[in-house]
């Protein structure tokens, strides 16, 4: 025992005397002259938290490939000896915990790197954190830096290792040299794919949700997220862009503009060029500096020349050299520039903090949302990510804004879901869930439209009057425990029923759904619901051990019925009561496929519905090897060199033996007017000639941009209607709320089934449409399926799985996969 001691405190003394190293020191090169992998950038941090009293480092979680993320806390010794106090004393300040405590450090939260190929803000975290421990203590007598230096490391090391791999030294700067031209998808995005720029808000990737639960337990005073631009732009720092979201406060409006004039003083200094203003805004709720903002913080993007193209040295257009040295330079005088602002203005920061989580302002009081408990359980799930209080409930009718008809009405509250306004985080369930944001400028850099009851398909009023709910609602906990029915019946509402189904055929249960309405024993299923009988499954012996198993796992309550002789006229054994083949999925990645939108389809196969995908690449696109699938996933993109006219033979033919292509958004247009797919464009009445149609008049040079904005929907919300007795529509009523990212629209299909489309006038209830955009979509078609030979093609023009955040889009996904043409065995 005393041997171990005496080792432990040798171990400690050695630690104790080793030296703090610089970046340069630790790596064995200058930052900025090689990209370092993020496991040596991890290890460099563990360095520095070994060799400082005023820093810890955190491991927050893993990556879908398994590297670390983390984070530092870094401030004067005494106050890292105090952390946790002046943490919570942080939260209660807000209200969002209770007790006091003395509020009195300002919190600056540096996030790096959240898109992988913007490769030189993580070089810059590590100069940050050196510049900081030992060069500026003064500012952290009084001041919490949290450093994240890789937000996403999946795609930081996709990046860096391509680039280590391929690069020449020395590095070449032509822009044509190899280095420059990153094959595809790229580092910006995650494992799957996905933006994680564009996730704060729906958290559907694990880095988001990992690390909503460190920022929630902090809530910093000022978040700065880093990124990198084109190789010709300078340097992008705050103030932002119109439009600012309304809720906004007048404090955060200055103060960017404070820190961006004390950024400005040290780029002039040096003579480095920026621009301030005109790109980036802060509207849309998934950003690195919106979603801070709305939960009270300066959220501000920083943006450097570079990303992908720039390599370690690249000539620009403008005819100089920049390189990463020069980029880290920049990214670190502003990550040190902002902390310096956090520091001198300490104490306003923390006032005004606090000020801005009092919302009893707020118009509406309570949102109040009704529907299928699926759909209410996922929305109380993205609620819980955020830490936003709410309840349940027990009024009768609650008067307000009425989602569904867009006017005023009322709904029957019983039971209903309620989120408040009148809490901490109440700024953010407004932007959240308001039916319409304000928008004070059309213009923007992302969708205007998101209002949570449209995106999950519930029913919902706003009321100006604050509801009351009381607590959770338990979990009914399901417990099949049927044996021996002639047959088994489920309703088909939600993703959780498509989960349920996919596991169900993979594990050799054979099931059928309905095509018309059922009633057994006085019960009623709509169309679309699941039967699963005994006859089906009569050769396999633990049928029904099975059948429980997995609908306990899923939390499903089977309707067992002892006979297969219906109500109705519709038996079980009816032919309207059809086989599902379980598909034989291909998927398109690759060269003309877009990466998120593969990422998108590729994460809801993976992690959503659980169901096997084989994934093709374009390249090795050859459609004798269609033959052993029979749906064809295409993810939106641009195929006409993949669509050669021999390939589009092939495929025909293919289809026509009865195989299913379902072409997600933009992939419908490489099938527009062309013979055989049934798809026609909506051309607009008059071609588009720069001519303004009040005046007669050409438009001038510098109201081009804006003139174009009546072409443009910038992610609006659409009023669809459905045929509800397509198999595609099963599980939802007439009518759907679709998410609408583009102009591009199209004809009915003469010769095919119209499953979701506009009727007469387009109704917008939300977000930003122009004119004639908006007139272009009178009688379109948005869902449909065009019969070929005994195949079919399904167009999904709105694309449903887009950042997987439309919660109610997704089953019709499932419902062209399992139900649409699918009753055959063999091709
Ligand atoms: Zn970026």
């Amino acid at each position: 025992m005393l041997k171990k001691i005496s080792l432990l405190l040798l171990l400690i003394s050695i630690t104790a005397t080793a030296q703090l190293q610089s970046p340069a020191e630790f790596l064995g090169y200058e930052v900025g002259t090689q990209f370092t992998r993020h496991a040596t950038v991890v290890d460099y941090f563990e360095h520095v938290a070994k060799n400082s009293k005023m820093v810890t480092f955190t491991e927050y979680g893993k990556t879908n490939e398994r590297r670390p993320l983390t984070y530092a806390v870094v401030s004067s010794p005494s106050n890292i000896s105090n952390i946790d106090n002046i943490r919570t004393a942080n939260l209660a300040s807000t209200g969002i915990i209770e007790g006091s405590g003395n509020a009195d450090k300002a919190i600056v939260w540096l996030s790096y790197n959240v898109h992988g190929n913007e490769a030189s803000s993580t070089e810059a975290a590590m100069t940050t954190i050196y510049e900081l421990v030992t060069k500026r203590q003064s500012w952290l007598e009084n001041t919490v830096v949290i450093i994240d230096p890789c937000v996403n490391p999946d795609g930081r090391d996709r990046y860096a290792n391509w680039y280590n791999q391929v690069k020449s030294t020395p590095f070449n700067a032509n822009q044509v040299a190899a280095e420059h031209n990153e094959p595809w998808p790229g580092g910006r995005p995650n494992h799957y794919l996905f933006d994680l720029n564009r996730d704060w808000a729906w958290a559907t990737q694990v880095e988001t949700q990992q690390r909503l639960k460190v920022y929630n337990t902090w809530m910093p005073h000022i978040h700065v997220d880093f990124h990198e631009q084109g190789i010709n732009e300078p340097y992008y720092f705050a103030p932002a862009a119109e439009p600012f979201h309304e809720i906004i406060t007048p404090f955060q409006r200055s103060f960017q503009t404070e820190i961006g004039k004390n950024h400005a003083r040290y780029f002039d200094k040096e003579g480095w060029l920026f621009f301030t203003r005109e790109r980036f805004d802060l509207l849309y709720p998934s950003y690195g500096d919106t979603y801070p903002t709305f939960m009270g913080a300066i959220g501000m993007t920083y943006e450097q020349a570079g990303h992908g193209r720039a390599g370690l040295g690249i000539n620009t257009d403008e005819g100089y050299e920049l390189t990463l040295v020069d980029r880290v330079a920049h990214h670190t005088t502003t990550g040190l520039s902002t902390v310096e602002m956090g520091s001198k203005n300490a104490s306003q920061l923390i006032s005004e903090f606090k000020k801005f989580f009092k919302n009893d302002n707020l118009k509406y009081k309570s949102y109040v949302l009704k529907g299928h408990p699926d759909k209410i359980a996922a929305v109380s799930q993205l609620l819980d990510k955020h830490e936003i209080k709410y309840g349940y409930s027990s009024n009768g009718n609650i008067n307000g804004y009425n989602y569904n008809e867009a006017k005023k009405g009322s709904l029957n509250g019983a039971g209903a879901l309620v989120v408040s306004t009148n809490q901490p985080k109440g700024k953010m369930v407004k932007v959240l869930f308001e039916p319409e944001a304000v928008l004070t400028e059309p213009l923007t850099y992302d969708i205007t439209a998101w209002s949570i009851p449209y995106a999950y398909g519930l029913d919902a009023i706003a009321s100006e009057n604050s509801v009351q709910a009381n607590g959770k609602t338990p979990v009914t906990i399901i417990n099949n425990t049927n044996v021996n029915a002639a047959g088994y019946i489920l309703e088909w509402n939600s993703m959780a029923d498509a989960a349920f189904l996919s596991d169900l055929l993979q594990n050799n249960i054979n099931v059928r759904f309905s095509e018309k309405a059922l009633r057994f024993a006085g019960k009623d299923f709509d169309r679309g619901s699941l039967v699963i009988t005994k006859s089906d499954n009569r050769t396999n012996p633990d049928f029904n051990t099975t059948l429980n198993q997995i609908a306990n796992k899923h939390n499903r309550s089977l309707f067992a019925s002892s006979t297969s002789f219906g109500d109705t006229r519709t038996d079980l054994g009816s032919p309207d009561v059809k086989m599902i083949n379980a598909p034989k999925i291909a998927m398109l990645r690759g060269n003309g496929v877009s990466s998120l939108s593969y990422g998108a389809t590729w994460h809801f196969f993976e992690t959503q519905l659980k169901y096997p995908v084989t994934h093709i690449d374009t390249d090795n696109f050859n459609t004798k090897t269609l033959a052993q699938f029979n749906v064809l996933v295409m993810p939106e993109g641009w195929y006409n060199k993949l669509l050669s006219e021999s390939n589009m033979t092939g495929l025909k033919q293919w289809i026509r033996n009865g195989g299913k292509v379902i072409a997600l958004g933009r992939a419908s247009a490489n099938f527009a007017d062309k013979d055989g797919f049934g798809l026609k464009k909506n051309k607009a009445d008059d071609a588009d000639n720069n001519e303004d149609e009040t005046t007669g008049n050409l438009t001038p040079y510098d109201q081009r941009e804006r003139s174009n904005v009546k072409n443009l929907i910038t992610g609006s919300i659409y009023k669809v209607k459905l045929d509800p007795s397509h198999p595609m529509a099963f599980g939802y009523g007439d009518t759907y709320y679709s998410l609408k990212q583009g102009a591009a629209s199209y004809k009915f299909l003469d010769n095919g089934y119209n499953v979701g489309y506009i009727d007469g006038d387009a109704i917008s209830v939300s977000g930003f449409s122009g004119d004639d955009a908006k007139m272009k979509l009178k009688n379109s078609m948005i869902f449909g399926e065009a019969r070929m030979g005994a195949g079919s093609v399904v167009y999904l023009v709105d694309d449903v799985l887009f950042r997987s955040f439309w919660e109610n889009g997704k089953l019709f996904f499932a419902n062209a996969l399992f139900f649409v043409n699918n009753n055959k065995f063999t091709l």
